[in-house]
């Protein structure tokens, strides 16, 4: 397929894998035509906003052994942290102070961290009834996460990693792809506004693979999408391994702000770890998200998921002055609202052009 087909084709919300690979292989010239229309995309349902959620990642003890992750638990070397109920609190009053009004909360999957994080949840939500709460603690019961929705949590953010069943389980061992996407529906049922995503450049990750798991986030169609590159972390079995591709990165985040253009999609700190202005490319070309550490400073370098995190060494306030700086330069405008998912009211105003799953590919 040419790429003025492909990019039609996703002006027009439509998606399917020849189109990816149209995209995926353009020339520079192309590549900037594809960037202006997601940009244009944006603004006609966004505007100029960029929405902050502040990030609290509350543990770094992780009971899984993810391959890529530098918190897995095969890592003996890693020094280990889990915040206390008030430390949480603590990080809840920052991010109010600072006008945020999401929060979210990340963690390995920490069963101590885990259980008292209802309690939290409901103990949040009576000082700052305003703030939306997200969570990220991995894979979880049904009736966990019911507890935890009933406890007030909005939003659930938890990436597929890559839609590919051998390399999941390669990468992840003891856990499978179907119950991940299991879980998913479950969120999504629970009423859970659900993010969701993959690792780009994984070891062994195809460009066939790269598509396929663009087609599964068309498919899924999320109310959140969080894409970064991996990049290879020293004291894991993947050590070896270059790091995820940057311009893939960003062109896959044109692609679904095109094809999904509802979507909340944040510039990723991966992007930033490995390139200080890849986050303001990636913001230039559709990303309308940006999550602020506002974890304890002396803490935030043990969530070491991968190395040389961006703003590891900061304190708060530089994190957030660094961020609005960055969305400034960006001549966008940092939105404190909560930020909530358009996919249910774009579906209602928008039935004419899109029916992604029927469309005619
Ligand atoms: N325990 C939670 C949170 C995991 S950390 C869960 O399982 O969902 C959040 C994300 O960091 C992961 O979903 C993964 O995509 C990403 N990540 C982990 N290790 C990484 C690495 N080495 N490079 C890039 N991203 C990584």
């Amino acid at each position: 397929m040419l790429f003025t087909q492909a990019l039609q084709a996703l002006k027009q919300e439509q998606l399917n894998v020849d189109i990816i690979n149209a995209v995926l292989t353009a020339t520079p010239d192309e590549l900037a035509e594809l960037y202006s229309a997601a940009y244009q995309a944006r603004l006609k349902i966004f505007g100029k906003k960029v929405f902050l959620r502040g990030l609290i990642e509350f543990s770094n003890h992780c009971s899984n052994l993810c391959h890529y992750c530098g918190i897995n638990a095969a890592n003996i070397e890693q020094l280990r942290y889990r915040l206390s109920s008030d430390e949480i609190l603590e990080c809840a009053k920052i991010g109010s102070q600072l006008g945020y009004h999401t929060l979210v909360l990340q963690a390995g999957e920490d069963p101590i961290a885990t259980h008292r994080l209802e309690d939290i949840i409901i103990s949040i939500k009576e000082k700052y009834p305003h703030m939306a709460i997200t969570l990220s603690a991995g894979m979880q019961s049904y009736d966990t996460y019911k507890k935890w929705r009933l406890a007030g949590a909005d939003r659930y953010l938890m990436r597929f990693e890559t839609s590919n069943r051998e390399l999941f389980a390669k990468v992840r061992p003891g856990t499978t792809l179907d119950e991940r996407l299991q879980a998913l529906e479950w969120l999504r049922d629970l009423g859970y506004q659900v993010g969701t995503g993959h690792l780009i450049g994984l070891p062994r990750q195809t460009n066939a693979d790269l598509a396929a798991d663009i087609m599964l986030l068309y498919k899924i169609r999320p109310d959140m999408i969080g894409i970064g590159p991996f990049i290879p972390h020293p004291a894991t079995p993947l050590a070896a391994y270059p790091h995820g591709s940057i311009d893939t990165t960003l062109t896959e985040l044109a692609i679904l702000r095109l094809a999904l253009p509802y979507v909340l999609l944040p510039a990723t700190t991966a992007l930033g770890s490995l390139q200080s202005d890849a986050p303001l490319r990636a913001l230039s070309y559709g990303a309308n998200v940006i999550m602020p550490n506002i974890s304890p400073p002396a803490l935030r370098k043990l969530y070491a998921i991968y190395p040389n995190k961006a703003g590891s060494l900061e304190d708060v306030s530089a994190t957030h002055e660094r961020i609005l700086n960055l969305i400034n330069k960006a001549d966008l405008t940092a939105d404190f609202s909560r930020g909530d998912s358009l996919l249910a009211t774009y579906r209602q105003t928008d039935t004419q052009h899109h029916a992604p799953s029927e469309s005619s590919h």
